[in-house]
């Protein structure tokens, strides 16, 4: 009886510790770039844009060369990368920010002593007012919460410590959501649930629009035949095709995962897909709506 496609194949460990890697590796580099591009010039929206494509790239790769169909486990993830990336950019701005006050402060002090003051004074005053500069008082500074430190940015001081805050989360947020869009994606490709491999797809044919949600439901319902009597011939641009997703390495025998996608005109008269289902079906099953499609074929 047909069941729709639901991820099964195990998780190792190794593939999953692979996939996490991929994306922390992935964030931590994309926290660097943001760090560097973002002294040169504002970027606004487009860190965490970067930050999202990038750590959700890398994890879908990694779920694709490791074999990890896991929607979820994909999500995490992502969502993991891309904290990263965050943590790995205030870490950097705040470590240069650091190093910068700390110089302005021993440049001052040797101005006052009146020039030429040793060099081994000037580099204790410096490591001195290093050691004082702590991560606490640079995150009030640039999220502007303290009102006697100067915020750190134009944008802190403009939208003060709830808006400057709120920003940082909504920037977030929009790198966890494309991160997750893309590596959940790969993740929800059909597997296959012996070996893990991504199953391969092959067009069976098509046929006439409208009778999708009709065929899945026979096909849900354990009538094959019945599935196989509502495909007929298409008539117009507006079909439904259908396509076997099996294992690379023949795990799926005859059977496989049938994909039922509807092709439908928009208002421009250009066809749109809209995949209707993904079932995992028997060879037997997958023989009767094989047959009905080559019937009803050119
Ligand atoms: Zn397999």
């Amino acid at each position: 009886m047909a069941t729709p496609y639901s991820p099964k194949a195990a998780l190792g460990p190794r593939a999953g510790g692979a996939v996490i890697l991929a994306g922390g590796l992935a964030g931590a580099l994309a926290g660097v770039g943001a760090h560097l591009a973002s002294r040169a010039l504002y970027l606004a929206f487009l860190v965490p844009v970067a930050w999202g494509l990038v750590v959700g790239l890398a994890v879908a790769v990694a779920a694709r060369k490791f074999r990890v169909p896991r929607p979820a486990f994909a999500a995490l993830a992502a969502s993991a990368g891309v904290m990263v990336a965050a943590a790995s950019q205030l870490g950097l701005d705040y470590r240069i920010d650091r190093h910068e006050r700390a110089i302005a402060a021993a440049e001052v002090y040797d101005m006052s002593s009146m020039g030429a003051g040793p060099t081994e004074l000037i580099e204790e005053r410096y490591e001195a007012r290093l050691a004082e500069l702590g991560f606490g008082d640079y995150a009030r500074r640039r999220y502007g919460i303290d009102p006697n430190l100067d915020p750190a940015s134009g944008l802190a001081s403009s939208l003060g410590p709830r808006g400057t805050i709120a920003l940082s989360a909504l920037e977030l947020v929009i790198a966890i959501v494309i991160a997750i869009a893309l590596a959940r994606r790969q993740a929800l490709a059909p597997a296959c649930p012996s070996c893990g491999a991504w199953r391969v797809e092959a067009p069976l044919g098509v046929g006439a629009q409208g009778v999708a949600s009709d065929v899945v439901d026979c096909l849900l319902r354990d009538r094959p035949e019945a599935a196989a009597a509502r495909i007929v011939p298409p008539d117009t641009r507006e079909v439904v095709s259908f396509s076997r997703l099996s294992c690379p390495a023949g795990h799926d025998g005859r059977g496989g995962v049938l994909r039922i996608v509807e092709h439908e005109l928009d208002k421009r008269r250009e066809t749109r897909a809209h995949q209707t289902a993904e079932l995992e079906v028997s060879g037997e099953e997958l023989g009767a709506v094989a047959q009905a499609l080559e019937e009803a074929g050119p």
